[in-house]
């Protein structure tokens, strides 16, 4: 799961990270009221950030034509203009495809004095099975290209999850960082805190980027987290009531949220075949076949080993919402799942959808027998396949390519 940069942020201040003060608005009149608290506290500028659940909105345009997913603004009324052109808006950025994504909230924060912008992030090394901690003095802009072209620029520490994060570690990021005296002291107990936010709340990633050297109003250098973003681990989420509360299902795909309340794992794609199938391992396989025999999956969808009818069911009106599908391949292998059940929840789901469609069945396994009965008397068109390249090969053809 994803959330929102204002979401993230308010983890990190939890541990201790600064992080600029700023309000979350869903309207033009909230963000008239944060801007207006902003300056009254005696800060000279704002700054008015689209919340969408991608990146480079800094660099991205919306597309009635206004610049710019992150402004500036000197004045409440400055602000307003920009919440107006910013809220109910779509804005496209290098990371949301040029369908881009509409903006529902932004964040109305105080405009530091940026002096220079680092990067930190903690993601987890799969190669190396631990936690990994990035920094860099190249910080705010893409990050993705410093790792292209300057990739010294980048140091790498690497924790040891036995004895987490060692004062040492911290103290070799923030001197890489080629930061000295409080700066140093200051980079060292914020990176311990990125670290531990990243530990605590079970985040697959988080990323500041930029971190920054700002200038206090009382004239003193301070280091704050300007933007920030965090996915987690939506296996761990069970243990984050708080976090889970902060899921945003207006950024996820409508079918996948669909889905996710029948608990099966489903992913869109960009193909014409859909694919329903039990277990992880057979879902890939099976989209590895269909491509194998110049066909392209629709999706990934995984009913799980003990789905039941209703669940089948839920999983057909799925596949069928998505207007791309032009053929179906259900592969099943019955081990715990019983091929009767599977049988029955597309015999349902057939009737109740009206499927015109070309779909081809292939069951084996636990209760085949009835299954395949259930099929054959149910007076449907189907296409039966009897092995899995054989229904691969049978779809790819009844869709043509
Ligand atoms: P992103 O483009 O989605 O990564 O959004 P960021 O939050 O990183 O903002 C993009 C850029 O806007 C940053 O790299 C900064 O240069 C600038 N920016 C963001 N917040 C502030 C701020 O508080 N003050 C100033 N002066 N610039 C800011
Ligand atoms: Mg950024």
């Amino acid at each position: 799961m994803n959330i929102h940069e204002f979401q993230a942020k308010q983890l990190l201040k939890q541990y201790g990270v600064a992080v600029p003060a700023g309000d979350p608005c869903k309207t033009v009149e909230e963000a008239k009221a944060a801007s207006e608290k902003l300056f009254g506290a005696g800060h000279k500028l704002a700054v008015i950030k689209s919340q969408i659940h991608a990146g480079g909105r800094g660099k991205g345009t919306f597309k009635h034509g206004f610049q710019g997913g992150v402004k500036l603004a000197k004045s409440v009324a400055e602000a307003v203009t920009v919440a107006e052109n910013m809220l109910g808006k779509t804005l496209v950025t290098k990371q949301t495809g040029p369908e881009g994504r509409l903006v529902q909230t932004i964040l109305v924060a105080a405009a530091e004095d940026i002096q220079k912008e680092f990067y930190i992030a903690v993601l987890l090394d799969r190669a190396n099975s631990r936690p990994l901690i990035m920094a860099s003095t190249e910080g705010g802009v893409d990050i993705e290209e410093v790792a292209d072209k300057t990739p010294e620029k980048i140091v790498k520490e690497w924790v040891d999850p036995a004895v987490g994060l060692q004062p040492f570690q911290t103290r070799k990021i923030a001197s890489a960082l080629g930061l000295k005296g409080d700066l140093f002291n200051q980079a060292c107990k914020l990176i311990a805190g990125v670290y531990r936010t990243w530990w605590e709340c079970d985040a697959s990633m988080v990323e500041i980027n930029p971190l920054c050297i700002c200038l206090g109003p009382d004239g003193k250098q301070k280091l704050i987290a300007v933007d920030a973003k965090i996915g987690l681990d939506d296996n761990a989420l069970y243990r984050h009531a708080d976090i889970q509360a902060m899921r945003d299902l207006a950024e996820e795909s409508p079918l996948e949220v669909e889905a996710s309340k029948f608990s099966l794992n489903y992913i869109k794609l960009d193909g014409s075949i859909a694919c329903l199938v039990n277990g992880a391992g057979l879902a890939m396989s099976t989209m590895d076949i269909i491509q194998h025999f110049g066909g392209s999956p629709a999706n990934f969808l995984d009913v799980g080993g003990g789905a039941s009818k209703d669940q089948v069911a839920a999983a057909f009106r799925i596949i069928l919402s998505d207007s791309s599908v032009k053929g179906i391949l259900v592969n099943i292998f019955g081990g715990i799942m019983d091929c009767n059940v599977i049988a029955t929840g597309i015999v349902e789901a057939v009737r109740e959808t009206g499927l015109k469609l070309p779909l081809v069945v292939r069951l084996e396994g636990n209760n085949v027998a009835a299954g395949k009965k259930t099929l054959a008397e149910s007076g449907l068109t189907l296409i039966t396949g009897d092995s899995m390249a054989d229904a691969a090969n049978k779809v790819v053809q009844a869709v043509g390519r």
